[in-house]
């Protein structure tokens, strides 16, 4: 790596990346050297179990702006960019994804915004065609529900792809959280903001680490750190359903006093009774959801190790 502070660093997490490496900087590093300021390629190695690490620590005789840092086993792709945020030294940051999704020469622009003064430049995909269907509605649905019962908007279809200045990154990384859902806390932290648009690509190579239960695993994750409307809503429901236990109730024992006992009602009584009962499970297990949260935190532990820097 050259003496030189870079003005740009890259960051990229790297999961099973291996057919995608070799383009990857191909593309990303043509793009940096016409822009024509001092860049490092932070790559962030999260535990890949195929060549990935090999691949990227060969690269570094042909690319010496690239700096390795492997993490001690598979963290997440939040954790990975983290680990990336934290070492890089750059006066920009761009995160950025391995498979090419996220057009490198995008960078050109963000740094025109940049020079205009905005410390965050976003990304915005105007087409998800390049995503299945399975993909594309549930998100569409994700930020719909998270902007409406979050404080914190994210915006939709931006992801991490986005430039964010030093005074950001320092920001971020001062939020002591160690499960770090990035998109939230990234809008969390606010700063002046544009937004440019972008055709998504399709996979360059690989495929996607974040399908079904991966995806709901990230969508509950978001929810709980960024809301706790899924907490207080039960007051509402359960109110609700007082109120109306107390006006039925009042009706049932004024019909009692007027017309007598009158023992059917079975059905009524057990559908009620597992109804609330229901109601009852769910409630716990939202708040077990934000227990569980509360338990992680207080551990302390680092949202990532790192094995070696290479
Ligand atoms: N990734 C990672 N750790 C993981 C999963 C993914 O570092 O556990 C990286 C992956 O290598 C890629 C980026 O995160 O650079 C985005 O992953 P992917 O393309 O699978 O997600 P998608 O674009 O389908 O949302
Ligand atoms: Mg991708």
């Amino acid at each position: 790596m050259s003496d030189k502070l870079p003005v740009i660093s890259i960051v990229c997490p790297f999961f099973n990346e291996e057919d995608g490496v070799s383009l990857f900087l191909k593309e990303t590093s043509r793009v940096l050297n016409e822009i024509q300021k001092p860049f490092e390629i932070v790559a962030v190695n999260d535990g890949s179990e195929d060549s990935t690490l090999e691949k990227l620590f060969n690269a570094k005789e042909e690319y010496p702006e690239l700096r390795v840092i492997n993490l001690s086993r598979n963290f997440g792709k939040e954790a990975a960019l983290t680990a990336g945020l934290d070492s890089a030294k750059g006066e920009v940051i761009i995160p950025i994804d391995a498979d090419l999704q996220n057009p490198p020469e995008l960078i050109k622009e963000f740094i025109v915004q940049w020079q205009k003064g905005f410390d965050v430049v976003l990304a915005k995909r105007n087409n998800r065609a390049s995503e299945n269907i399975t993909k594309r509605i549930p998100a569409k649905l994700f930020y719909k529900f998270h902007n409406t019962i979050s404080n914190t908007k994210i915006p939709e279809d931006v992801g991490d792809f986005r430039l964010m200045t030093r005074k950001v990154v320092n920001s971020i990384r001062k939020l002591p959280e160690n499960q770090r859902f990035m998109k939230g806390i990234f809008a969390w932290v606010g700063f002046r903001t544009t937004t440019i648009e972008y055709n998504h690509v399709k996979r360059e190579a690989g495929k996607t680490s974040f399908q079904g239960r991966k995806l709901l695993d990230l969508a509950i994750d978001d929810l709980t750190s960024f809301s706790i409307i899924p907490l207080r809503i039960w007051i509402s429901i359960g109110s609700v359903i007082a109120l109306i236990s107390f006006f039925y109730g009042s009706f049932i024992i004024l019909r009692t006093l007027v017309l007598g006992i009158d023992l059917p009602g079975y059905a009524s009584m057990v559908t009620m009774v597992l109804f609330l009962g229901g109601i009852q499970l769910i409630s716990i297990g939202v708040l077990g959801e934000y227990v569980g949260r509360i338990y992680k935190e207080v551990k302390q532990r680092p949202s990532y190790i790192i094995e070696n820097e290479y």
